[in-house]
């Protein structure tokens, strides 16, 4: 069947002939163990009679599942598998009831992503539907949710807040030391976002900053320096170049900077493979402070694996790390 898309503000389609609204009940078949969905519509079963109402037939090997079937298990007692015992209809029962008890048990059709999804796949929706569900899974709604509403998680920015001190660990003593009077005459006093004019001696008001992020392992140095307002500093954060700056303000800085405008310019952030990893390495470890070094360790060992920096260690550091033994 074709199905027409409509599209909603977020750019994901939904697909337009699922009935979200209708319940689908779940089995898996007794005789081939495959697991089947039955669609009931927005009706939901009553458990107590379904067993005298419903006939489901596998769709993998077409065995009906009914009161009035014999059960295919060849290795139960004489007898206690045909459809009169008492045994089988037990078993009949119990499993029209197990399938349809609650609205729990039920499951539904996502129109974003298609998939037919038990009960719990689905946030709640009141008074909509006989399942009270919303008519996106919940894989679909973060989705969905994360292109209207793209700021990051306070999760999120704690760990990236981690990632830049580490970043910042890491790069200590591979930084310059900037002069605030040099980088105040290269940007004419001014914040280079807003071209507001800057007091130096107001220090509250300015910041430097690190253009190419810490949090890449990239250290400071005047051509990775830009003067900020301490506002437009807090915006821009540990964010990539491209994604603050506009693409003249990217050309703008290369220039007065000496900065590489293809790095810059790059849609995404890019490692900085080149500075002596091993050597920072050994720095962060060495660090005497308060914080737990195990929570240290933990995030440097994240860090470095999704860099991919961890061939660029020395034999003693990947032992510390403890990369060694999880490679054997
Ligand atoms: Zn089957
Ligand atoms: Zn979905």
């Amino acid at each position: 069947m074709p199905r027409r898309k409509t599209t909603n503000t977020t750019g994901i389609p939904r697909l337009a002939d699922i009935p979200y609204h209708d319940a689908w009940v779940s089995y898996v078949c007794v005789n081939c163990k495959e697991p089947n969905l039955v669609r009931i519509g927005q009706i939901l079963l009553d458990p107590r009679s379904a067993y005298t109402t419903q006939k489901w037939q596998c769709l993998h090997c077409g065995f009906m599942h009914s009161k009035e079937s014999d059960l295919p298990f060849t290795n139960w007692p004489e007898g206690s598998t045909l459809s009169e015992s008492i045994v089988t209809q037990r078993f009949w029962n119990a499993l029209f009831v197990a399938s349809t008890e609650q609205p729990q048990s039920y499951w539904k059709q996502c129109n974003v992503c298609g998939r037919v999804l038990p009960f719990h796949a689905f946030s709640k929706h009141s008074s909509w539907g006989p399942l009270q569900r919303q008519m996106e899974c919940r894989g679909c709604k973060g989705a969905i949710n994360a292109i209207l509403n793209p700021e990051r998680t306070d999760q999120q920015l704690f760990e990236s807040s981690i990632r830049r001190r580490l970043g910042d660990l890491l790069l200590q003593g591979e930084d310059e030391t900037i002069s605030f009077d040099e980088l105040f005459k290269r940007f004419n006093s001014r914040c280079f976002k807003t071209k507001q004019k800057l007091d130096i001696n107001d220090r509250n008001s300015w910041a430097v900053d690190h253009i190419l992020p810490s949090k890449y392992l990239y250290p400071l140095k005047v051509s990775n320096a830009a003067l900020l307002s301490r506002r437009a500093n807090e915006n821009k954060r540990d964010r990539w170049p491209n994604e603050f700056y506009t693409n003249s303000e990217l050309v703008e800085l290369a220039k007065l900077t000496g900065a590489d405008l293809h790095l810059l310019s790059s849609k995404r952030p890019v490692i900085n493979t080149s500075i002596d990893v091993d050597a920072c390495v050994t720095r962060v470890l060495a660090v005497h402070e308060q914080s737990n070094l195990w929570k240290r360790v933990s995030e440097l060992k994240k860090m470095l694996i999704s860099y991919g920096l961890i061939n660029k260690l020395s034999q003693e550091n990947k032992q510390l790390l403890g990369y060694e033994k999880e490679s054997k």
